[in-house]
């Protein structure tokens, strides 16, 4: 052990334990493994989607066995499935491929990805668990921390009821402790930080379809299913156990108006499945269970934080969410928050800060360049990812039905399959399939959708132009002769009614 610990908390990887001498990893919930801390008073949603970049962060892990243990345990979802109406009103499902390749995003258990992770790290030896362990300050000329103790989480403090606290010196702090982050907060009184914060006007909450009386699924599992409804919109993704776990999205002023009972016949929950989400009650969830699951589950809402920059000197470095929350419609805020942490200890590699015989002072040079370097490679990244987030809400509540979304998916999938040399991608692909940088990616969209706008506009143009043409050579022949107007007319008319039909 060096003269000073080196303290990672939260959900820091497994990547990085090679790179330290002693990691403390602090964490405010008790262990997840323990039977009796489950269930936990989740505020994040059951399971969720793993695509590339969480997975090639994982990779660089180098610890192939972690990889493969967490890949057996996820169900591919290889494209959207819309359900609908059909004009005659019976309910509909139409396949939306999420990739021309045939690649898939993952539905992953939350809780069995934290214990795979945590048992991964338990095989460390110079990795050491502190459950219940709440950072409460902390001193980033210093370097040093206090954490109180507590024996279950949500033990009060307060007058009276004040855990007992530690104090803890470090020589790199990673704070990784989610939105409301204390780390964040601490170091913001060091760094000169920007920081927003929005809270968007969505509610959400978690519903189940269960598995069917044969214990099998009850739609597809190879889709993320969408019920879009305009403002709202509900979805479901598959679990291990053959149901699914669901998500009411919409504004908080529908929420309100669910809450209501109108009469003891009538319910504006029931109207708004039966109106805007077909097929739901009662064959995939019964309407006693609708009830009982919107009244139990919590209505939590969304956030979305930016920050910049993402550490103080060489003492401190915040991840995942603790720096760039995002909404979860392109799922991707765990996706990006393992992104991040690969991306950090390139930076670290590159500039040499664990390379052999350097002098303490040396590394602490070399680390507060590399934070540096990470915070301004990364920063553009976090944003970018927080915007397409909240953009792609209205794709998948309302554009995922209009025609000029499918046309414009379809041409860009052509030309991704037939002229690959062209580089043209779907945004979603580039996203959910590659490990570009996210804001390549939108420049990259911008620049395909100006493309397609230029390509639509010379086409109309062209069109226009061919049927302007047509009709000057019909008026120039109908002037020659006598009643040439009402020929021309006629003429016109018969072409038009022709193309018509
Ligand atoms: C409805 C919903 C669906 C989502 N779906 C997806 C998806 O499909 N794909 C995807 O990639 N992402 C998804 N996300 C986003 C994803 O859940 C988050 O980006 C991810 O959990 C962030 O991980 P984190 O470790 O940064 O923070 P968190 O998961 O919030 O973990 C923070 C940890 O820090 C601990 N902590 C907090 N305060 C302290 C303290 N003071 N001291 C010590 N420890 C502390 C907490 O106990 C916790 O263990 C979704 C989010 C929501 C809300």
């Amino acid at each position: 052990m060096e003269d000073t610990g080196r303290n990672i908390r939260g959900t820091a990887p497994i990547d990085e334990s090679s790179h330290f001498n002693q990691i403390k990893l602090n964490l405010f919930c008790p262990d997840l493994r323990d039977t009796s801390t489950t269930p936990l008073n989740f505020t994040k949603s059951i399971n969720l989607a793993l695509s590339e970049r969480g997975i090639n962060a994982l990779r660089h892990s180098q610890h192939p066995q972690l990889v493969n243990s967490i890949i057996v345990e996820t169900i591919p979802m290889y494209g959207r499935m819309i359900h609908g109406l059909s004009t005659t009103g019976t309910p509909t499902q139409s396949p939306q491929a999420y990739d021309v390749h045939g690649r898939h995003i993952s539905a992953v258990d939350r809780g069995g990805l934290n214990k795979r992770l945590l048992d991964e790290l338990e095989k460390m030896p110079n990795v050491e668990f502190f459950f219940n362990h709440k950072l409460t300050g902390a001193d980033f000329q210093g370097r040093k921390a206090w954490f109180e103790v507590r024996r279950q989480p949500e033990e009060k403090s307060g007058p009276g009821h004040r855990a007992p606290g530690i104090e803890v010196s470090f020589d790199l702090l990673l704070g990784a402790d989610g939105a409301h982050s204390a780390a964040r907060y601490h170091m913001m009184k060091y760094a000169q930080t920007n920081f927003s914060q929005e809270y968007i006007d969505t509610l959400w909450c978690e519903f189940t379809i269960p598995p069917s009386l044969e214990h099998d699924f009850r739609i597809s599992p190879n889709h993320l299913h969408i019920w879009p409804a305009g403002d709202f919109m509900f979805i479901a993704i598959p679990s291990l156990d053959k149901s699914f776990t669901c998500t009411l999205f919409g504004p908080t002023s529908l929420f309100e108006n669910l809450k209501n009972k109108k009469d003891a016949y009538h319910s504006p929950l029931e109207d708004l499945f039966t109106e805007h989400f077909p097929g739901i009650i009662p064959d995939l969830i019964s309407r006693q269970d609708v009830h009982e699951q919107f009244n139990r589950n919590p209505h939590l809402p969304l956030i979305n934080i930016k920050c910049n920059p993402h550490h103080f000197d060489s003492s401190v470095v915040i991840l995942g969410d603790a720096t760039n929350a995002i909404v979860p419609f392109y799922g991707q805020g765990m996706n990006a928050g393992l992104e991040s942490v690969r991306i950090l200890f390139e930076f670290l590699d590159d500039h040499g800060v664990y390379a052999a015989n350097k002098k303490a002072d040396e590394v602490q040079q070399a680390r507060a360049a590399a934070l540096a370097a990470y915070t301004a490679y990364r920063v553009p990244d976090a944003h970018c990812i927080a915007d397409l987030a909240l953009q792609n809400y209205i794709e998948m509540r309302s554009d995922v039905r209009s025609p000029i979304y499918r046309i414009r998916k379809f041409v860009e999938e052509t030309l991704d399959r037939y002229l690959p040399g062209l580089g043209w991608a779907t945004q979603y692909s580039r996203v959910s399939f590659g490990n570009e940088r996210y804001s390549k990616i939108a420049q990259q969209t911008n620049k395909q959708g100006k493309i397609l706008a230029m390509s639509l506009v010379a086409v109309a143009a062209g069109l226009i132009g061919g049927g302007g043409g047509l009709l000057a050579r019909r008026w120039y022949h109908a002037r020659q002769g006598p009643g040439w107007l009402s020929k021309w007319l006629m003429t016109t008319g018969r072409e038009v009614e022709k193309r018509g039909r």
